[in-house]
């Protein structure tokens, strides 16, 4: 163990503790990680005495200038290197009110302190003191645990969820980022505990929920929170997506599988934490959009639309971020069903050419979405739509080469046409700015102002306009 504690803030934390005469040791997370060989820049140190006292003595070793964070009313301190965050704290013991997670805290043994961690994996210690540098202080089995891949809370799970419930949502985090299992009875624990989430707020739950989606399978994180019954309390939308209605013996597929195979699909492609939103929300609307017609079957007309238009109170309601953000997702599911139709068609210029003009720099995600969302099992037709997609992208790049539709700026503008013929702004300005927009989007010219600008010319006069100075 000691060849792990290398960085050499171990040894000064190691010194000062003992000048101090204090027990200290390094905690939680950084040692679970250390175990994972999961890299973590973020080091607890707990001691038993004042963890700002230790704090200002390890940074005064690390120079004039390192400065100390202090958080007298929590008795924490914080020194912050260029590479590490470390955090320094007294042993503390916690006791909890039923309607808070802020506990009451009073100073503690180790012990008590890793009683108040929520999960066995986290509660692990290692002792940073001369006489038994390196040893690991482990009460509660976490180095099984952690062998085992389990998720196990320290104490009884019950009281555990019960006097924190964010702790429920970190349990399923972090099965999904560790892939691990969450044990039987805590698992039991959350199902019995979960209206307690009402407690926190949203924005730690989405701070979590934000890091199953980052993880890299983070279906497994969904389905955890469907089956304690917690996504119906933190994300009822996506909750009715589940299920499959038939009639007349006709199915539709649950959208809530396809959803997430589709958000499990994007996972290799990017790290872009709007784009996997975007592959969560693609299909939100359907549930609201559908209808069985006679003849044709299960229908979600517009579903892409309506979905766009549902975002902004969800992310409101969620505390999401509402901001270029939240457009950028709109944007992608008003849009995720565009690539999909152009490649049933003929892949026409004029439509490529409008997805780039309305996709502008994000055609490159669209795409990558719309091809994790062909989840067919239908091996003959997932060719046919890979193969269109292709040549849907050699026709973008062509025609992004020729005509710089991407960020399209009108050639003419608004102001010389009213100059040309002496409007002040009016409709026809616009109608005429549209006119030569369309032009272009239709191949009828090119992006360029000579054609733009004879365009112009020749429709204004189809107007009854005429240039002033003629
Ligand atoms: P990550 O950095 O991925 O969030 P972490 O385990 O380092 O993982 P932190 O939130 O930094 O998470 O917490 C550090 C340690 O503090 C945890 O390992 C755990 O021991 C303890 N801890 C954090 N949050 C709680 C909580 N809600 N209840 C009990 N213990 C907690």
């Amino acid at each position: 163990m000691k060849r792990h504690l290398k960085h050499p803030i171990f040894t000064i934390i190691s010194e000062e503790a003992d000048k101090l005469g204090q027990e200290c040791y390094v905690i939680g997370g950084f040692v679970r990680d250390l175990f994972l060989t999961r890299e973590s820049k973020d080091i607890d140190v707990v001691t038993l005495g004042s963890g700002i006292q230790l704090a200002q003595q390890v940074a005064k070793r690390l120079g004039p200038r390192t400065p100390v964070s202090v958080f007298k009313n929590f008795g924490t301190a914080m020194i912050k290197t260029n590479d590490l965050e470390v955090e320094f704290v007294g042993a503390r013991k916690e006791s909890y009110q039923p309607d808070s997670r802020k506990p009451v805290v009073e100073d503690g043994t180790l012990e008590d302190d890793q009683k108040r961690r929520d999960f066995t994996i986290n509660a692990l210690a290692i002792c940073l003191n001369q006489k038994h540098y390196g040893e690991l202080v482990d009460p509660f089995n976490g180095i099984d645990d952690l062998n085992n891949r389990i998720i196990r809370t320290p104490l009884e799970p019950g009281i555990t969820f019960s006097d924190d419930p964010l702790r429920m949502l970190r349990a399923i985090r972090f099965a999904t980022q560790l892939n691990f299992i969450i044990e039987e009875k805590t698992l039991q624990a959350i199902v019995e505990n979960k209206e307690r989430i009402s407690i926190i707020s949203k924005e730690r739950i989405v701070e979590e929920l934000n890091k199953i989606i980052l993880s890299d399978k983070p279906s497994k994180g969904f389905r955890l929170l469907d089956k304690t019954g917690l996504l119906i309390l933190i994300f009822p939308e996506l909750h009715q997506l589940k299920g499959v209605e038939e009639v007349n013996g006709k199915g539709h597929k649950d959208n809530f599988l396809h959803t997430l195979e589709v958000l499990d699909r994007i996972v290799p492609h990017t790290n872009n934490l709007w784009l996997r939103w975007s592959a969560l929300l693609h299909d939100i609307a359907k549930p609201r959009t559908k209808r069985f017609v006679p003849g044709i079957g299960w229908t979600f007309h517009a579903h892409n639309y309506v979905g766009e238009k549902m975002i902004p109170s969800l992310f409101r309601r969620m505390k999401l971020p509402m901001n270029e953000k939240m457009k950028y997702i709109q944007k992608m599911v008003s849009l995720h069903m565009r690539p999909i139709v152009l490649s049933e068609e003929e892949v026409t210029d004029s439509a490529v050419r409008r997805l780039l003009f309305e996709a502008g720099d994000d055609i490159d995600d669209l795409m990558t979405l719309c091809e994790a969302d062909i989840t067919s099992k239908n091996a003959e037709k997932v060719k046919r739509y890979l193969k269109n997609f292709q040549l849907v992208r050699e026709k973008l790049k062509d025609l992004e080469e020729r005509d710089h539709i991407r960020n399209f700026q009108p050639p003419v503008s608004g102001e010389e046409i009213m100059e040309i013929f002496g409007l002040s702004p009016c409709r026809q300005v616009g109608e005429i700015k549209n006119a030569i927009k369309e032009a272009i989007l239709e191949g009828e010219i090119r992006n360029e102002y000579a054609e733009a600008r004879q365009y112009m010319l020749k429709k204004a006069t189809e107007m009854g306009l005429k240039p002033v100075n003629n």
